[in-house]
């Protein structure tokens, strides 16, 4: 299959539609990262997803619409909380999980009787869920496993070939995946940390808990609240090591085992006084700079040829959670204590 470049433009809309009506696949940009599309409510349109991506079956997808009322035809029913969440935050980088209505394929909500509903800020995501006509279901454009995609280029990089077409709308404004909260448990939990952070879901909600992987492996036996919490992901070829430490810990470390193919994930400005080459993701205090450029810095270690890389972690809270979350991941867990 040749996977089509379409254009921000009418015409290139009015092609995403098209293809997504007739059952296909569409690469769409969004606030957080781009999704891979599909209509939500057809399980063989859904299926195709899976197989493109190579998704384990068992990781549930968001079901993305463009205005409010929709989520009334796909959940089994709206508590009040859901309002109070929507009225803050949607539209924007928010998924709420709740009990799915009937009408809901399997193949999207991976068996489980939830479904995670999101209603995207980016303008190209709303106007092809409304050209389309359908809620889409769309987990992010990346083959499994391969760090989230925050460019067209991205996408075309993992599924060219397998997937009908990318919209091009540039580079993703938030850099991470959105936050996920589920609804169907009490009190309210935070599964996946995201652009709206945790702060932010307490001052509406009051109480919310926060899922244990969000910071730690699971444990052996213990079912995931939240399937794609479960995998090694967002990883990089290169083995990731978060380093906790001092500045001056860190830049001593890295120094002292530079070697070729090894480089550095490291806060602005430190690249000047490591001795390897780096990537600096923003300033320390930049949480919202690291999620914006974490992802791109893990495909250019690839494309450096990168063994190893010794990475700078912000302290988790605010979007830094989020940040947190997804380096986490992407070493396997392996962080080094320093000093
Ligand atoms: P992605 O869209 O690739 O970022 O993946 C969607 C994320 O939402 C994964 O971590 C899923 O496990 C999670 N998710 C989707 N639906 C549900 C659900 N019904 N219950 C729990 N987690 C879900
Ligand atoms: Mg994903």
């Amino acid at each position: 299959m040749q996977t089509k470049t379409l254009k921000a433009d009418d015409e290139g809309f009015a092609c995403a539609a098209k293809i997504l009506r007739g059952g296909g696949l569409v690469g769409i940009p969004t606030e957080t990262v781009y999704g891979l599309a599909a209509n939500a409510l057809d399980g063989k349109a859904v299926s195709k997803i899976f197989a493109a991506k190579g998704r384990p079956g068992d990781n549930p997808l968001i079901v993305h619409i463009c205005e409010f009322d929709q989520i009334y035809k796909l959940v089994a029913e709206v508590p009040e909380s859901a309002k109070k969440l929507a009225k803050a935050f949607w539209p924007g980088p928010m998924t709420i999980i709740l009990p799915k209505a009937a009408c809901i394929p399997d193949e999207v909500s991976a068996g489980l009787p939830t479904v995670a509903i999101r209603f995207p800020s980016h303008p190209a995501a709303q106007r092809i869920i409304r050209e389309s006509g359908l809620p889409l279901a769309a987990p992010s454009a990346n083959t499994s496993g391969r760090p989230s995609p925050t460019t067209a280029q991205h996408v075309l990089h993992d599924l060219s070939g397998k997937i009908d077409a990318v919209l091009d709308g540039g580079p993703c404004g938030v850099g991470v995946e959105s936050t996920v909260i589920t609804l169907a448990s009490n009190p309210p939990r935070l599964l996946r940390p995201g652009g709206i952070t945790l702060e932010q879901l307490r001052s509406v909600l009051g109480t919310v808990e926060m899922d244990d992987a969000v910071l730690h492996p699971l444990k052996a036996g213990v079912r995931a609240q939240s399937p794609g919490m479960k995998y090694k992901h967002y990883s990089p070829k290169a083995n990731v090591i978060i380093l906790d430490g001092t500045d001056a810990q860190y830049k001593d470390y890295v120094n002292a085992h530079a070697a070729p193919h090894v480089m550095a994930l490291c806060y602005d400005g430190d690249d000047k006084e490591l001795s390897v080459p780096a990537i600096c993701y923003g300033g320390s205090q930049d949480d919202s700079a690291m999620a914006h450029e974490l992802f791109d810095a893990l495909r250019e270690f690839d494309e450096r040829g990168a063994d190893t890389v010794y990475a700078r972690c912000p302290a988790p809270q605010g979007v830094g959670l989020a940040v947190c979350n997804r380096l986490m991941r992407a070493a396997g867990f392996e962080v080094l204590h320093l000093g």
